[in-house]
């Protein structure tokens, strides 16, 4: 009885954090269990095909870019990868398009002192629903200004591929392994806890503790797709608005070179628009923790942190309140797991 609890292994969620920590438990013998409230896996990488054939991404574009080599060759034992290299151009008031993220030519055509009132306040007021001001400046210089004629969104990075058959197939990879069950449509239930010897749990932090220090705030995303009867639409992948809202960008999804494998079809394209909101606005749906100026939502995280029992680790993006690129889940689910290995042997 002993030796079976001490082998047993809870994760909630099977989005990438949740998915990666089960497959390394998985390759070291122990019995892990994946649930997920969705009808689906992948977390919010989930990808699908709609009635046309295009691969759609139902909670917005995730595009995967990275200079980690540890984190390439660990995804490579689960997919094969298709060049794609993302662009973004701002539509303008007057109708024209230009480069994000601003660079030497965006930044001659809307002149220099306009940089910040055109492309920056409008969006993260949407986004956010604050100023500019009042979130952390490091989100801002996720897509910084540049002195060049560079027009990839991440220019720097040196690895810029999609999943050959999508993110959803390259998770069904990781997660076929004989010592992993998955189990959707499935909400965590407390009183389960005792029958697992460790619980890895991806669950919003606040949820878990009944909000007992009040609730973490996130913005969410209303996503309004349209398929339209023309081979294309736009002049690149995504288009971000410099309007005043509600919306912040549009992804034509053909444009992103994975969609091809499918042979989507040559007539029709699909498009979604993306309307931020709160979580609580969007049936509790939590895409983004908000990093504010000040960090009193870190704060309240850090204090509900303190509450967690030794038998469970909370990852991933809700359960870590941290704004994470794919990359840096995955990076950061490995590195958990093997501390996790490492500690339970000494
Ligand atoms: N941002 C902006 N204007 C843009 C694009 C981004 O003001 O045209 C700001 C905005 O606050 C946004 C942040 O930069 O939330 C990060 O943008 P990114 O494209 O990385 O957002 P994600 O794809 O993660 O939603």
């Amino acid at each position: 009885m002993l030796n079976n609890l001490k082998n047993r292994i809870l994760v909630v969620g099977a989005g990438i954090s949740g998915s990666v920590i089960a497959r390394y438990l998985a390759e070291k013998q122990f019995s892990v269990e994946v649930i997920d409230k969705r009808e689906h896996i992948g977390g919010n990488c989930y990808d699908y095909l709609d009635n046309n054939n295009i691969l759609i991404h139902k909670y917005g574009p995730h595009l995967f870019h990275t200079s980690n080599s540890e984190v390439i060759n660990y995804l490579s034992k689960f997919t094969e990868w298709v060049d794609y290299r993302h662009k973004v151009k701002a539509l303008l008031h007057n109708g024209a398009y230009v480069t994000l993220p601003v660079n030497q030519e965006t930044a001659r055509i809307v002149g220099h002192d306009n940089i910040i009132s055109t492309f920056f306040e409008p969006y993260t007021k949407k986004m956010w629903g604050c100023s500019i001001s009042e979130i952390n400046p490091q989100i801002l210089k996720r897509v910084p200004i540049r002195d060049d004629l560079n027009e990839l969104y991440f220019p720097d990075d040196s690895f810029q591929k999609m999943p050959q058959k999508g993110f959803t197939a390259m998770f069904k990879e990781m997660l076929d392994h004989p010592n992993i069950t998955v189990m959707l449509n499935k909400q965590f239930n407390k009183d389960s806890e005792d029958n697992y010897f460790h619980i890895f749990n991806s669950m919003s932090i606040d949820e878990y503790f009944n909000y007992c220090y009040g609730p973490l705030p996130y913005r969410s995303i209303k996503f309004h797709t349209y398929t339209i009867p023309v081979p294309q639409i736009l002049p690149c992948a995504t288009v971000n608005f410099t309007h005043d809202g509600p919306y912040t960008r549009v992804t034509e999804w053909k444009k992103i070179s994975n969609s091809a494998t499918f042979h989507p079809n040559r007539f029709k394209t699909t498009i979604t628009v993306e309307e931020p909101c709160s979580y609580t606005e969007n049936g509790n749906e939590r895409y983004y923790p908000i990093k504010d100026a000040n960090g009193i939502n870190y704060n309240l995280y850090i204090k509900y942190k303190e509450l967690i029992q030794s038998n469970m680790t909370f990852i991933g993006r809700c359960g870590t309140y941290r704004y994470l690129d794919m990359d840096d889940a995955i990076s950061d689910a490995l590195d958990l797991v093997k501390s996790f290995c490492k500690d339970i042997k000494n």
